[in-house]
């Protein structure tokens, strides 16, 4: 940790002159346990704060210009603080400028300044480099500018930065996570009411384990937003049907709602909702299970899951489907799921502690003999969430 810092440091001086001043905000990736497709719909879900991070060192520069250089991919860009318009180049800038822009449409003050961002979380795996990136770039800001932001303030400005001015239109889970998780806590978020409870996560006897396909499909993101449409007339359709009930969103919906609503809604429509209506019931099933440390029935909940993507929302791929299946066959597994949006990226794993060494070694050569690719493979305990790791100093 402290040779990245130094590194950071160094490439502050190397850009900006000195790193006389320098401060330093971090926030974490996430992954996400269960809870799949339910942010959007209002409804439940449970990730964790993961070890991997990104850390933006910052300094005020006493002009209306932000500096950013992502040591990451090697670019750097600037945005003027009083142009409306987005930057175009390089094209990871508007993650940062949309934060700057979200948190002056709040009222925020913020100031001029330099930032130096280095990351650990893979870019576009699936752990949400995205939202490490905003909260960090988003706590420097503010910092810089010699201002303390409420917390849910912050995870608005930066869900609205990716929402509004990247054009990504997801939920409010990953800004979330990386600002409120706690260390052995699993994080039940409510996106109706953007409230938490923490879920006591143990990591002593059982382990999570990330393994990335190493796959991206092109169709991802056009998927995603035609899901959200899905969910939409579902909606709407499920009102019209059940219309002693207030359906404003998915959410509304209970596992008794569906026999209803397969006669009459459209088949590929009712497979999306029974999707987000089972998986919500599951989360909160899943609590009940990490409560009581009862595993075998929170592997069940993961696995059904799975099951629940892949056939009912149709967002896994043939990677993810043969990781899973690898990770059903290993010793000490009590459950592995695709996590994420889908169409590549990670699955998660539950799994024995003591099993953990031999899971990874026969993971990535299972994964690897069937494949092709080379798997990267991440062990996962909660972690903290977002917080200023250097104060700038006086
Ligand atoms: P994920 O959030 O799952 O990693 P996304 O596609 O949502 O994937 O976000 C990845 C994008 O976020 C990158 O392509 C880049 O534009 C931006 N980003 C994240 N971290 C960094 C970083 N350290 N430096 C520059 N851009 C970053
Ligand atoms: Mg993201």
């Amino acid at each position: 940790m402290i040779d990245r810092e130094n590194a950071i440091l160094l490439e502050f001086k190397d850009l900006f002159g000195s790193s006389e001043g320098v401060g330093m905000a971090q926030a974490p990736g996430r992954v996400n346990i269960i809870g799949e497709h339910t942010d959007y719909n209002e409804g439940l879900v449970l990730p964790i704060a993961i070890a991997r991070n990104t850390i933006a060192a910052f300094r005020a520069n006493d002009s209306r210009t932000v500096t950013v250089r992502s040591m990451t991919l090697e670019e750097t860009g600037s945005f003027s603080l009083d142009d409306e318009a987005m930057p175009g180049e390089p094209s990871w800038l508007v993650y940062a400028a949309g934060v700057a822009r979200a948190l002056q449409d709040a009222e925020v003050p913020v100031v001029g300044c330099d930032l130096v961002v280095d990351s650990t979380v893979p870019l576009g795996g699936g752990l949400s480099s995205s939202a490490a990136f905003e909260v960090a770039v988003g706590l420097a800001l503010t910092a810089a500018a010699g201002r303390e932001i409420d917390r849910k303030d912050l995870m608005w400005a930066c869900h609205r930065a990716e929402s509004e001015y990247v054009g990504m239109r997801c939920g409010i889970m990953d800004q979330y996570v990386a600002l409120f998780a706690e260390e052995g806590k699993a994080v039940l978020l409510d996106c109706r009411t953007a409230d938490h409870k923490l879920v006591p996560c143990p990591t002593d006897m059982v382990k999570f384990v990330v393994c990335d396909t190493a796959v991206r499909h092109e169709l991802a993101n056009s998927e995603y937003n035609r899901r959200r449409e899905e969910c939409e007339q579902g909606v709407e359709q499920a009102a019209r049907i059940l219309r002693a009930k207030p359906v404003r969103a998915l959410r509304d919906l209970d596992p008794g709602d569906l026999s209803e609503l397969q006669q009459e809604l459209d088949p590929v429509i009712f497979r999306r909702v029974r999707h987000v209506v089972t998986e919500n019931a599951r989360v909160k099933e899943a609590v009940n299970a990490l409560r009581d440390r009862n595993y075998v029935s929170m592997g069940v909940l993961m696995d059904a899951s799975h099951d629940s993507l892949r056939d009912d929302y149709g967002v896994s791929s043939p990677e993810l489907d043969t990781m899973v299946e690898l990770a059903w066959s290993q010793r000490g597994v009590y459950g592995s799921r695709m996590t994420g949006g889908g169409f590549g990226g990670c699955t998660i794993t539950l799994i024995d502690s003591g099993r953990v060494d031999e899971f990874c070694k026969n993971m990535a050569l299972g994964y690897q003999e069937r494949t092709g690719e080379t798997p990267s493979i991440y062990v996962c305990s909660p972690e903290d969430g977002a917080r200023i790791v250097h104060p700038m100093p006086d």
